[in-house]
Parts: structure tokens; sequence; C-alpha cells
């Protein structure tokens, strides 16, 4: 059964013109959902019965079960939710100075299969619908709604691999964002891709503003393609080119992740290859301290370490922070508290 989540704006106009009824009852509908936020058709009371049953036999409303939550000291939370289904999948909420920001996942399961990610250790189940990455979203605002909170971020930087799930991501990006909704601005909105060269040409292509970061993990082909498969199908100087592009034609930076695995990608010449990758263009290296995943043997640096690299990054011109770790009482990593469910249930 579709969710009424699924639909964004203009879909749920035409939905509701396709019922024969007016435009302005999509309209009406949207606003339940996103500026009310009912938890029931039966509480969108300037519809007629009529119209809520009719909704009702055609649509559910959420997508998803809570099973757990975690909260750590820092006030990072973690959800783990269920799909009819039966799949698992979780969403983070972190807390910073700027707002509260959410990080979605778009598939159960990745097929990219890093070396170091949790979210690869099962292959893709499914791509998730765009009701449930905006149920996700919806979740987080309703528990901030409690304490009378915004939602200011989105980042889809769950399990899966957005690119791999591009039409349902963006028309799930385009109903949080819209202003007759949530609001989210586009700006608040990152997108990490592992790099599906096409797909960022795509994007690129669509003009939207939302933020769009690269995983690099490695400054060289070889070194990438141990730790990410993907870049056999699309190794560096395609993936940059059409960085490029995509910098070129939306007038944007690029930011790149790096997370510092111990004596693999963390060596004085990873940084001056990175350097030299990275040459007279506008970019930004996000430097990501590793955690710790049971299955696999990659160990974090410490941060004494992560500041060599950076010195050494930034004496060679190239703009870098080193990304504060949130939640690590929790498993807040990609793919944690899921992988420890699925063996739990083993
Ligand atoms: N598939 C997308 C988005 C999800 S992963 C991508 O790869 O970009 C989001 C980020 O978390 C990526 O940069 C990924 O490389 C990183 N990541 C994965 N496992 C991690 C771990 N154990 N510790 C720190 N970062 C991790
Ligand atoms: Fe998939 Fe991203 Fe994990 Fe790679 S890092 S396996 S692309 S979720």
């Amino acid at each position: 059964m579709k969710s009424l989540y699924d639909l964004n704006y203009e879909q749920m106009q035409q939905m509701a013109i396709e019922h024969g009824w007016k435009a302005f009852r999509g309209h009406q509908i949207f606003q339940w959902l996103y500026r009310s936020r009912v938890n029931e058709i039966d509480e969108m009371t300037n519809l007629s019965k009529e119209t809520r049953e009719q909704l009702k036999e055609e649509f559910e409303m959420n997508p998803l079960t809570l099973i757990t939550k975690q909260v750590s000291h820092d006030g990072t939370t973690k959800f783990l939710f269920q799909t009819k289904d039966g799949c698992l999948l979780e969403s983070v909420m972190m807390v910073f100075d700027y707002g509260n920001s959410v990080c979605v996942s778009s598939q159960v399961g990745c097929n990219m299969g890093c070396a170091f990610c949790a979210s690869g250790l099962t292959k893709k189940k499914r791509d998730l619908t765009r009701g449930e990455m905006v149920a996700q979203v919806i979740y987080v605002q309703k528990e901030l709604d409690a304490k009378n909170q915004r939602l200011s971020h989105i980042v889809v930087m769950g399990t899966g691999e957005p690119f791999d799930n591009y039409d349902n991501v963006m028309n799930f990006l385009s109903t949080v964002n819209h202003d007759r909704g949530l609001g989210i601005g586009s700006r608040h909105i990152t997108i990490s891709s592992s790099g599906i060269v096409p797909r960022i040409y795509d994007f690129a292509n669509e003009h939207t503003q939302y933020n769009l970061a690269i995983s690099l993990h490695a400054p060289n082909n070889e070194l990438r393609n141990q730790l990410m498969p993907v870049n056999k199908a699309y190794p560096l100087e395609e993936l940059m080119k059409a960085l490029d592009y995509y910098s070129q034609e939306n007038n944007r930076r690029l930011t790149f992740e790096y997370i510092l695995l111990k004596g693999v990608n963390d060596q004085v010449i990873h940084a001056r290859q990175l350097a030299k990758l990275l040459k007279n263009r506008n970019a930004y290296v996000n430097l990501i301290p590793y955690n710790n995943v049971d299955e696999k043997e990659f160990k974090s640096v410490s941060y004494q370490e992560a500041m060599v690299f950076y010195d050494l990054l930034m004496k060679n011109n190239v703009r870098c922070t080193i990304r504060k770790e949130h939640g690590n009482d929790i498993d807040a990593a990609c793919g944690q508290l899921r992988i420890k469910e699925i063996r739990r249930e083993k």
C-alpha cells in the first residue's frame, strides 16, 4: 500500500485532481502532514468523512515502526525502525550549535562494498521508498515538537548509496524541502555519495541547491580501488571530471569526506597526493575519525595524528576540518546499530 508520504507537493495535488477533487485538497492534505504533523488521516478535520475514508482505503500514513531508540550523553539520538515488510533501517539525530540535524538512510543495506563500512556488511535488500525516507524525518521532527524545537538540517549519510536510489531520494528531498511543508532549506540539505559518476552529471543538471559531499577516502586509484570498489567502475579521473562539471554548472565548492584510517591512507605521501589531486580546485576536505566496526580491522588515527594530516593539507593550501565525533557511545556510525540488531536476531 502506498503511503501519503510518498507524494511530494505537486504529486499530492495531482492525486487530488485524479480523484475528482480540487487541487486545493492536495494542498490541505500536505499541510496536515507537514505543518500539523497529524498521526492519522481522521485528524484531517477539514476533509469530509467520505474523502477521509477514500484516502484510508488507498493510503497508509506511517510506513515505519520504531524498534529501539538510544540517546547519547551528547544528545545524539539513534532510531532503529522497521518497515512493513520487516526490513531494519536507522536514522540518527545530532544536536549542533547551529541546529538539529538528522542523518537519513536511503537503502536497506548497501551494495557498494566499501572495505571499512558496516552498512556494506549486508548486501542491499532493497531501495527505501520516498515515504520511508520522509517518515524518518517526520519521526524526528515529531520528537522535537515535544520540545518546541525544529529540525533544521538533513544529511543523506545513513545506510545506503543515495545515488543508487536517485529518483526516490530526489523526490523525498523535494517533499521535505517544500516551503509549504517542513521547509528545510536546500542549503541545509546534504547528499553524500561514494561517487557514481553518471548520477553526478544528472545531479549537476538539476541545479538544486542541495550540498553534495563525495566520499573520497583515498588520493590515488590503487588505494581507492582497494577501499571502495566503486572506483573500479568510476576511477578518480572520471570522478574529478564529473565534479568539475558539477562545480562549474552550479558554481559550488566541492566537499570531500576522508576517513583517516591508521596506517592505510594517513601517511605524508597521501596528504601530498590529496593536495595534488585538489590543486586549483575550489575544494574542502572533511577529515573524519573512523568509528570502529567489530567486523573490520581498520583503526582510527588519534586526534594528534589527525592534526598532523590536517596541518600537511593546510600547508599545501587545501582547506579542511576535522569532524567531531558524535554519539560514539551508542554505535552512531552508519550501519552499526542495524548490524547489531541483525546479529542479535541470528
Ligand atoms: N553511501 C554514501 C552515504 C552513506 S555513508 C557514501 O558512502 O557517501 C556516509 C559516510 O560515512 C561516508 O563518507 C562513509 O564513507 C562514512 N563511513 C562509513 N563507515 C564509517 C565508519 N565506520 N566510520 C566513519 N565513517 C564511516
Ligand atoms: Fe555504501 Fe557508503 Fe558504506 Fe560505501 S560507505 S558501503 S557506499 S554506505
